[in-house]
């Protein structure tokens, strides 16, 4: 069989075609029990004012933990997208995060954030179904953002989705993720019809560097405080990295150096030390 020519044999041998599908098969099964097994959880992120690190708003981020150990996101949602599972994962998390900030937004104002992928907006019910979310958990519209991809534009920068142009009616911001890895170039930035953007954290300067280093991020703010759409950049690693961008003129951010990532308990902690409750 190994003389085997042509694109048989190619399709064949490859054991790391195998494998892939493999990791696929065994990742989509344990994923559609994952909810009811009770392996998912949801971790928090806060997002930082410059240059004081006060928290104003807290990024929603998704965990799996099945019986053999953790699998990271950048494994399983893309998984959870191609099988659709990620529609009612997506509905748990949206539930989970509002249900959470409603105490974080009245105590200490902040917004929640939670990613949604493009296959759930293809849902015709998505936009009914954030607003039901926001009625059963009595979060205020106004605190919560939807993080969506480039991708959603697809080519038409200044067309928004029907359901996200609905939700964006009713007060919900609209946040770009990993923005500068897509589609939309810095011209379209006057168009896009969202209200924040997350500058993706391979743009992010590692330090001082020269001032052709920082032009994307520089060309970013400065598009971005023309029209008042505020950036925040993601992936801040080092003190030194929080300085160049508060003097590139970035207000917001959100990295390792501030807070990771963590259940609600180190979230709690986190505000303790960042936004300390003052009295007398
Ligand atoms: P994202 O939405 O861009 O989230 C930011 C990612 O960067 C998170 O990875 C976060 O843990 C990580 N991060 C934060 N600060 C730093 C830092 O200083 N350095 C480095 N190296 N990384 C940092 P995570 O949690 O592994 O999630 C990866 C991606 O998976 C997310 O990227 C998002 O695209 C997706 N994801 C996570 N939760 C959900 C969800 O509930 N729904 C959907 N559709 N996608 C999700
Ligand atoms: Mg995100
Ligand atoms: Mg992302
Ligand atoms: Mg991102």
């Amino acid at each position: 069989a190994a003389k085997r020519g042509g694109r048989d044999r190619v399709v064949r041998y490859r054991p790391e075609l195998r494998s892939a599908r493999e990791t696929f098969t065994r990742i989509s099964a344990g994923l559609r029990h994952a909810v009811e097994r009770g392996e998912l959880a949801v971790h928090y992120q806060p997002v930082v004012e410059l240059p004081g690190a006060r928290i104003v708003a807290v990024e929603a981020l998704l965990r799996w933990t099945p019986a053999d150990g953790p699998v990271p996101p950048d494994d399983f949602i893309p998984v959870a997208e191609e099988t659709g599972l990620i529609v009612p994962i997506g509905a748990w998390i949206l539930e989970q995060a509002c249900r959470a900030a409603g105490t974080w937004h009245e105590r200490f104002g902040t917004s929640i954030t939670v990613n949604v992928s493009v296959r759930q907006l293809a849902e015709p019910h998505f936009a009914d179904e954030v607003l039901a979310v926001l009625d059963r958990t009595g979060l205020p519209a106004a605190a919560l953002v939807l993080e969506i991809t480039e991708s959603v534009f697809a080519g038409d920068a200044d067309a928004l989705p029907d359901a996200l142009a609905r939700l964006r009616g009713h007060g919900i911001r609209i946040a770009i993720d990993d923005f500068g890895t897509g589609y939309s170039s810095l011209s379209y930035l006057n168009q896009l019809p969202v209200d924040i953007l997350k500058i993706d954290r391979s743009f992010v300067p590692s330090g001082p560097g020269s001032d052709g280093d920082h032009a994307f991020t520089r060309a970013v703010l400065q598009l971005g405080s023309s029209r008042s759409l505020p950036a925040i950049a993601e992936g801040i690693e080092t003190a030194e990295q929080a300085e160049v961008l508060h003097a590139l003129g970035c207000r917001l951010a959100q990295g390792y150096h501030f807070a990771k990532p963590g259940p609600a308990s180190q979230l709690e902690a986190a505000f303790a030390r960042l936004n300390p409750v003052r009295t007398g």
